[in-house]
């Protein structure tokens, strides 16, 4: 019995929808699925405006160029994360400023923020590890007191909540990806959140290769032209029909990923002296995004993965800080990020997906008591 990492769900009803778009003869984007869609995040999670976008990096690009972010800009980011949240940024000229993760789960240490403010500080971006909510309260006080801009990174984070409050409602923007590895896919696929209103008309706008194309269907201006910059950030009408597919199936989805995620937590319970097990502030609702196990040492990790491999189980660890990447070490400044070090090297990734079976994760739970208790 092999378990591959992911399988991307699929709900039965992708099809339909993808034929029902074909015959609307309007398939570019904006079109009846990808209304469907903004409107089901605007009702369902009180998110002021929505755009889908082709890709959650795109919805980061957005945000950089809604921003006017350029040279000499300092953002500041979580060095434990996925390139794009802050290679947008570096697209406009920025400095990215990288901060630790918290002793407890992989998000920014919100204490060492306040540290690494600059009067350039243009944007925090705090990344919602694996869904956990970031302290949200304590980022948008310092966002009010120095007077700069927060993007959430909630690429991960469908569904989940820091205190009564969606993620992605709390910051000024906020991006979602669906990408086939998170909870809810399209392939490929992304949306950008935009909560101040200030930022509501330009989106659009760049969304639309710069053009007040948006206006011009809603019958508010007689022909449109080029406003602004811009690029082609719009996902197609097949995306959003299957994308629309998945969001109707969400709460099944969540309540299967959360049986899983708890199946894991409860039957490694017992380990906890061995390895770290996910550890959820009290702010923090789980998504059920990933389970992840963190353990002693790079060594130990991919010992484990081999194991593992060998029982036909696939894992995966994730980010590598990006202060030590290959394109940043050299341009990076700052100090010494232990944290972000440790998950680069410990954390480990266990399968977890809708059509995975408790059979399944009781035998994936047994491999690893099997590695920590029985091995030799
Ligand atoms: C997956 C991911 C992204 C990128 O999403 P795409 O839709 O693949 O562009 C960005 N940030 C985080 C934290 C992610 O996990």
């Amino acid at each position: 019995m092999k378990i591959p990492f992911n399988i991307p769900y699929s709900t039965g009803k992708e099809i339909a929808y993808i034929k029902n778009a074909i015959s609307s003869r309007k398939l570019s984007g904006d079109g009846e699925y990808t209304k469907l869609c903004q409107s089901f995040f605007e009702n369902k999670y009180n998110f002021k405006k929505t755009l889908l976008t082709t890709s959650c990096t795109d919805a980061l690009e957005l945000a950089a160029l809604l921003l006017d972010i350029k040279e000499g800009d300092e953002i500041i980011a979580p060095s434990y994360t996925f390139v794009s949240t802050v290679n947008a940024f570096v697209l406009r000229g920025a400095t990215i400023v990288f901060a630790d993760s918290n002793k407890d789960n992989p998000n920014i240490d919100v204490d060492k923020i306040e540290q690494l403010i600059t009067p350039k500080t243009k944007v925090i971006i705090p990344v919602h590890y694996a869904g956990i909510a970031c302290d949200m309260d304590k980022i948008m006080s310092l966002a009010k007191k120095y007077n700069f801009f927060v993007v959430e990174d909630a690429a991960l984070s469908i569904d989940s909540y820091y205190k009564d409050k969606p993620l992605g409602s709390i910051g000024h923007l906020a991006t979602f990806s669906f990408h086939e590895t998170k909870n809810v896919s399209a392939g490929e696929g992304g949306m950008i959140v935009i909560n101040d209103e200030q930022f509501v008309k330009r989106a659009e706008i760049i969304r639309e290769k710069g053009t007040n194309r948006s206006a011009f269907y809603r019958g508010e201006v007689n022909k449109y032209g080029w406003m602004d910059i811009g690029s082609s950030f719009l996902p197609s009408e097949i995306t959003a029909a299957y994308l629309y597919a998945q969001l109707q199936e969400l709460d099944n989805i969540q309540i299967r990923r959360i049986q899983i995620w708890k199946q894991y937590d409860d039957g490694l319970a017992n380990l906890k002296n061995k390895i770290a097990l996910p550890i959820l502030p009290e702010f923090a609702r789980n998504n059920a995004n990933s389970f992840y196990i963190v353990c002693k040492s790079l060594e130990e990790r991919t010992s484990l993965m081999s194991y593992l491999s060998n029982r036909e189980i696939s894992t995966a660890f994730h980010y590598l800080g990006l202060h030590k990447s290959e394109y940043y070490k050299n341009k990076y400044k700052g100090g010494e990020l232990k944290m972000a070090d440790i998950y680069t090297d410990c954390l480990l990734r266990l399968p977890l997906y809708y059509e995975l079976t408790d059979d399944e994760v009781i035998s994936i739970i047994s491999a690893i008591q099997d590695f920590f208790l029985n091995k030799a």
